[in-house]
């Protein structure tokens, strides 16, 4: 059975079938499928209006649930999107970022999945929404572990809500073997607001690639708030700042280097984000 609805009712409605799929890009959902045929009903979620777009007002920015990598890239956002972006700019080649979602990152919960730290540090919230209503979850709380979310058989999520509570400059990192068209080995986001007289006034890190599901660095963003505005605040990172990460081995690195890594990546984000 593969169903497409038009609106978001009669998506909701569609997601009673026992044991469908939500598709929407696809770019995870049929790599997953392997050699393997659909067996499953299919909700195709493409052709909703209110699941695309992104909206901002003074309190938030709201990505609606289907929007793609280059939709997000083709909106001014504030400063604080660039790390959003430049991991947008990363998810695979432009033809995946035409097609792949914000949303069917978050909810496919790779541990590498691009879209994750940037929004961790925008502490970004997943609205979900199913015949029973609409709620809110903190992005943190949603992926719950490795391909683990905590979103219901019948929930779609319908945005993803980005609070206005930071204002400065962001940037992305992503270390993977090759330059293009890759799994990373580690990644950073981090987001630093200035109080206006050349202190940090807020910081956000988040690293992933480095534990099942990416983790915010809450000892490190605690030690640089009140540190001077300018280079060398790379210096302030600690190795005990990164105790939150439990990075494995696997194909694409130990769990020793992607620690260092993931260091070494911190360091050059928050200088990138100080340099203006
Ligand atoms: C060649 C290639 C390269 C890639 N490179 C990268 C990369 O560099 N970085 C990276 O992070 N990812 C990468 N990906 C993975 C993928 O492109 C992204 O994760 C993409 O954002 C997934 O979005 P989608 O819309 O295609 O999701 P889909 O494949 O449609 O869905 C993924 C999962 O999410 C569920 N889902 C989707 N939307 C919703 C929704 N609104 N509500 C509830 N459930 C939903 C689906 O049921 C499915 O389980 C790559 C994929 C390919 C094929």
């Amino acid at each position: 059975m593969f169903l497409r609805p038009r609106t978001l009712r009669e998506a909701v409605e569609a997601l009673e079938t026992p044991g469908v799929q939500i598709l929407a890009g696809g770019t995870d959902f049929y790599p997953a499928l392997g050699e393997r045929s659909v067996s499953t009903p299919v909700l195709d979620i493409t052709a909703i209006p209110e699941l695309s777009g992104i909206s901002v007002t003074t309190s938030e920015i709201r990505i609606a649930g289907g929007t793609s990598w280059s939709e997000l890239l083709a909106v001014p956002l504030p400063r604080c999107f660039d790390a959003l972006k430049a991991a947008a700019r990363e998810v695979g080649s432009v033809q995946i970022q035409n097609r792949g979602t914000i949303a069917g990152n978050l909810c496919n919960a790779s541990p590498a999945a691009d879209g994750v730290p940037p929004l961790l540090a925008l502490d970004a919230a997943v609205e979900l929404i199913s015949s029973a209503g609409t709620r809110q979850m903190p992005l943190a709380s949603f992926i719950a572990g490795n391909r683990k979310t905590l979103r219901r058989p019948n929930e779609i999520v319908s945005a993803i809500i980005v609070p206005r509570t930071i204002d400065g400059p962001s940037c992305f990192l992503k270390l993977g073997a090759r330059r293009y068209l890759v799994i990373s080995i580690a990644m950073v986001a981090a987001i630093i607001e200035g109080d206006g007289e050349g202190m940090v006034s807020q910081a956000r890190v988040a690293v992933g690639s480095c534990s099942a599901v990416a983790r915010r660095l809450p000892d490190l963003e605690r030690a640089i708030v009140g540190a001077p505005l300018r280079q060398g605040i790379g210096q302030r990172v600690e190795p005990h700042h990164l105790d939150v990460l439990a990075p494995i081995d696997d194909v694409r690195a130990t769990a020793a280097y992607r620690l260092d890594a993931a260091r070494t990546l911190v360091m050059r984000a928050l200088e990138l984000c100080v340099s203006g």
